[in-house]
């Protein structure tokens, strides 16, 4: 990867410096928040409040209560109060990842950000589509610019690393990103009890939803799809709009290349995730649907009737990849 977007050294100096001086920050992440979206919320949030600055984070669909046991996570609102000097995105690769949050700000400060389709929105883009996830360069570069790593932050942040990299076993693990997972350890960041709670714990009604998925999986030669419907949501009684990590367990089927998952939301919104193995690129499959993503995991919110979407998704991704 000549082309790999990475972070301009002025570009970080000149946004760190201006931070510097900032009293007021506002932190935002993304809609249908996940562990690195969270982990990089709170620990830069906590990060800059240890500092001395007033800080308000926000998540405009508010903290799933998965992510309640993360220190700070109390703090995060759905929609920030007042004015700020400087605006902050972690994890978002373009504006309307935002949801409601940047509606009175046309053009954020900075745009923290892992995801190689990220459509440089911000003032400063410190976009590095090397780290597993946003929270891997806020835990390399905080500390580098004088930001404290207290134990919360620690465990923020490595719980960020852990989650985007469903326990550092995705084909993008580097030795920096170990090493600044270690380093968070060091700090109090607590590795196993943090794994247990981001990856391996999961409610009977996840269980019962994941079974609803795993009755309609299908495969077309090295491609495999399931969907999870309002109805399968409402019958297992599961109160999330995600997919309770069913595309991590079906990513570990054999000889698969490609995983695609549809998730029936409100309004003939179905919301479309994507894994591959390293052999293609889903992050264009998903562009092409006005979603974005990595290589080897992509989403996009697609709208229209299941079926047909379903239909549309399946041919596009095949034609895409050139798989038949
Ligand atoms: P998911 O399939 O939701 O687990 O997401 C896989 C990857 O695709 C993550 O890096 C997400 O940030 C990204 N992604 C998911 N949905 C969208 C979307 N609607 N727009 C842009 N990126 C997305
Ligand atoms: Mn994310
Ligand atoms: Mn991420």
């Amino acid at each position: 990867m000549n082309d790999a977007k990475q972070i301009d050294e002025a570009l970080l100096k000149s946004a760190f410096q201006e931070l510097g001086s900032a009293q007021r920050v506002l932190v935002i992440s993304h809609i249908r928040p996940d562990g690195d979206a969270v982990g990089s919320l709170i620990g830069l949030g906590l990060s800059l409040q240890e500092n001395g600055k007033e800080v308000q984070m926000v998540l405009s669909d508010g903290l799933p209560g998965i992510f309640r046991h993360l220190p700070g996570s109390d703090q995060v609102k759905k929609k920030a109060s007042g004015n700020f000097d400087m605006t902050l995105l972690v994890d978002c690769s373009d504006r309307s990842r935002a949801g409601d949050a940047l509606i009175e700000i046309p053009i954020p400060d900075v745009n923290f950000d892992h995801h190689p389709t990220n459509t440089d929105f911000g003032r400063y883009n410190l976009i590095d589509e090397t780290a597993v996830s946003t929270s891997e360069i806020l835990g390399r570069y905080l500390p580098e610019f004088g930001y404290p790593i207290s134990k919360q932050i620690a465990d923020a942040l490595l719980f960020g690393m852990i989650t985007d990299t469903l326990g550092f076993r995705t084909h993008n693990m580097t030795a920096h990103a170990m090493k600044t997972a270690a380093k968070l350890m060091e700090a109090g960041g607590d590795l196993p009890g943090l794994y247990q709670r981001g990856l391996l714990n999961r409610s009977y009604a996840a269980a019962r939803y994941w079974g609803a998925g795993l009755s309609n999986l299908e495969r077309d030669g090295r491609i495999i799809w399931a969907t999870l419907t309002l109805k399968d949501r409402s019958s297992a009684s599961y109160p999330g709009r995600d997919d309770a990590d069913l595309i991590n367990f079906l990513s570990t089927i054999d000889a698969i290349d490609v995983v695609i998952l549809f998730i029936e939301q409100e309004r003939e919104q179905v919301k479309v995730s994507w894994r591959a193995t390293p052999a293609y690129d889903v992050s264009q499959v998903a562009v092409n649907f006005g979603g974005g993503g990595h290589k080897a995991a992509a989403g996009a919110s697609v709208e229209g009737d299941l079926e047909k979407v379903r239909a549309n998704v399946i041919n596009t991704t095949k034609m895409m990849l050139g798989i038949v």
